[in-house]
């Protein structure tokens, strides 16, 4: 039997673990710094989308093709279990300005038809067809958002709530975990015998953990524990939500889709409101750092900074943005936000591969802000990785010998211009803004 470690019990690793443990071959366990799900882990969040529209990255739209009759498994099992879905398909509605779609959305529709998949789509190619459809975007029509179209096979998955569905069937299957507090994380790779020969893990209670592989599932957190010789990045990305009642809650609540809002040239994107009243909207861009002594950047959350808020830059962008797209917001508080943590990867591709340094030793990450979707196949390709199969999945998040200077962002933020500025850093613009600043009254800043 084959005893593989995975540290990092998010989105990857718990995806990784349960597809190891449907082969008798191993024994899996799973370590966490945190009771799982972990509060700010990138996978713990109210929604995440499930889409399959990405541009010219068709092995992508390939793969949440491949999810969605899993997610739609997911929700059988919790069916019986007496609990609410975790995918909840009420389409993504892709919007582009100005009349014309950009880029990725012509290229995603492309891809899609060639795929045989046209039947899913519905496009809008007026702004009447739009308001038609989806009065609730009245005013973003009106500002310009004018023309998109439907991709009623897509829609939001309740990433908390599908990450705990992940855990129990590993329990179920008889993985080992070892989650919260020193036992659960990791201090340093154990190679007793050679620098680049790892044989288990040492974490922070002094304890030696022996395995004959280890999987590091570690997202943000990748590049603060090994060196990933800047091919992953740990990038904040801003997520407000509002608490909404009365016509807000009724309009966005009622029929509405996941929105994206040119986001391959604006970053941003939101959910319907979900049981609570809480509707999320978010930025995909290229993000904020937060480097230590060394330079690397690291996650800086409110699990140690409880009363962190998101930069004053973003606030601004955002309430602009919102401004238009969807005014009644102006009048209303930020009830909650954070800076929630990629792990940006030099080209926007997920880096899944043996590390060049050492033996026995799988990094899984560079997930680039849209991993979750994937949280029941992933697995599936990281096990093909740790036993030495190669797909074209394998192929695409093999190692990479770039350099920083070659850094790119995934097709969805194609427009974004790649400027990372430093959190709390001397620039004004960088400050974590007061909770006062994230009320109505101070919307114009
Ligand atoms: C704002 C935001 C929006 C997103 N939106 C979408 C979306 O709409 N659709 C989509 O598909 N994807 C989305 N994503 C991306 C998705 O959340 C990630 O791709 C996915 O969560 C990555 O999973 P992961 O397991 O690599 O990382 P995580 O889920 O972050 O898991 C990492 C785990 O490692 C643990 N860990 C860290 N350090 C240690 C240590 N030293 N020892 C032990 N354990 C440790 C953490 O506690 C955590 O549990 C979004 C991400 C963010 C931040």
């Amino acid at each position: 039997m084959t005893k593989v470690i995975i540290v990092g019990g998010g989105c990857f690793g718990l995806s990784t673990a349960y597809a190891l443990s449907l082969s008798e071959e191993y024994e899996v366990w799973v370590f966490d710094r945190q009771q799982i799900p972990a509060p700010d882990a990138a996978s713990t969040d109210i929604n995440k989308i499930v889409r399959f529209d990405y541009g010219n990255d068709d092995i992508y739209m390939r793969l949440t093709m491949e999810a969605l009759p899993y997610w739609q498994q997911f929700n059988k099992e919790r069916a019986e279990q007496g609990e609410e879905p975790l995918f909840h398909q009420t389409g993504v509605l892709m919007m582009s300005s100005n009349g014309s779609y950009s880029e990725f959305e012509k290229r995603s529709l492309k891809k899609i038809r060639e795929a045989g998949y046209g039947h899913v789509i519905e496009e809008l190619l007026t702004p009447e067809s739009i308001i038609d459809r989806f009065p609730q975007f009245k005013d973003g029509v009106n500002n310009g958002f004018n023309i998109g179209y439907l991709n009623k096979a897509g829609g939001w998955c309740n990433s908390a709530e599908a990450v705990k569905h992940m855990y129990k069937k590993c329990v179920e299957q008889g993985v080992h975990f070892v989650a919260g507090g020193d036992q659960g994380t990791i201090a340093s790779l154990y190679c007793p015998t050679s620098a680049g020969n790892v044989e288990g893990i040492v974490t922070g209670d002094g304890k030696v953990h022996v395995a004959d592989k280890v999987v590091l599932a570690l997202g943000a957190w990748t590049a603060g524990v090994v060196d990933m010789k800047d091919l992953v990045v740990a990038t904040g990305q801003a997520v407000v939500h509002f608490q909404t009642k009365g016509a807000l809650r009724e309009q966005f609540d009622k029929n509405c889709p996941v929105w994206c809002a040119d986001l391959s040239r604006t970053g941003f994107y939101g959910f319907p409101v979900n049981a609570d009243g809480k509707m999320k909207i978010g930025t995909h861009n290229s993000g904020y750092l937060w480097p230590r002594e060394d330079s690397v950047s690291i996650p800086r959350t409110q699990v140690a900074f409880s009363s962190d808020t998101i930069p004053l830059s973003a606030l601004k962008q955002l309430r602009t943005f919102l401004n238009k797209f969807i005014p009644p917001t102006v009048s209303m508080d930020i009830s909650y936000c954070r800076l929630c943590w990629y792990c940006d990867s030099i080209d926007g591709d997920f880096l899944v591969s043996n590390h060049p340094e050492y033996s026995n030793l799988i990094v899984a990450t560079g997930d680039s802000g849209h991993g979750m979707k994937f949280l029941p196949n992933i697995g599936f390709q990281i096990r093909n990785v740790i036993e030495g199969i190669s797909t074209d999945y394998t192929k695409k998040w093999a190692w990479r010998n770039l350099d920083a200077s070659e850094t790119k962002l995934d097709g969805l933020r194609q427009g974004s211009a790649l400027s990372r500025g430093i959190i709390q850093g001397p620039d004004e613009e960088m400050r974590l803004v007061s909770a006062d600043e994230l009320c109505a009254g101070r919307a114009s800043l």
